[in-house]
């Protein structure tokens, strides 16, 4: 079965489905979830219906027994269910069902995959900050580097825009052009 939302697995063969999490794990997973819900639902069911309906008092013992027997199951199938869930998530080795580091590593692998492109992701982030930050200062901060000269109006001689007097021939060079 091909599933939408995993666009990777959806050629059989492409290394990068190999690494995916495979059908079995994902039927795992989910299967662990629904078992999980009814061994939940159950048991507090069982504990309502028991408690709440009025029996002739006669079989207590033996109701009192049932009770017991289905919470019990209930509660094997809620463990069942996590396991399940579990060992569907991270693979038999992942989970540690299996001691085998390699195999975990591979099992593991599309979580830390996962966790790399997440990492990948906020580095990326974090150098595009960078960027915002350096196009921040250089549209706000005056550039020290660029100097503005202007032009003696007596004898042309360049001098730096906040000059007060020509360093050639010391005319004052606060003139005209605005005033124009
Ligand atoms: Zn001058």
């Amino acid at each position: 079965m091909s599933d939408a939302s995993a666009p990777i697995s959806a050629d059989g063969d492409s290394p990068d489905a190999r690494r995916d999490i495979s059908d079995t794990r994902k039927f795992l997973y989910y299967g662990g979830y629904a078992l999980t819900g009814i061994g939940v639902l159950g048991f507090l069911l069982n504990m309502i219906f028991s408690a709440g309906i009025p029996d002739d008092f006669d079989d207590i013992e033996g109701k009192m027994q049932r009770m017991m027997a289905t919470a019990l199951c209930m509660i094997v199938l809620l463990g069942i269910g996590v396991g399940m869930t579990r060992v569907g998530q991270r693979g038999l080795a992942g989970a540690g069902v299996i001691l085998d580091p390699q195999r975990a590593r591979s099992d593991l692998e599309p979580w830390s995959r996962m966790g790399g492109g997440a990492l990948s992701d906020a580095l990326d982030e974090a150098k595009l900050g960078e960027q915002i930050t350096k196009a921040i200062a250089a549209a706000s901060g005056p550039d020290r580097t660029v100097v503005v000269k202007v032009r003696c109006p007596a004898c042309g001689e360049l001098d730096d825009e906040d000059a007060k007097f020509c360093s050639a021939c010391s005319e004052p060079m606060q003139t005209t052009h605005q005033e124009e």
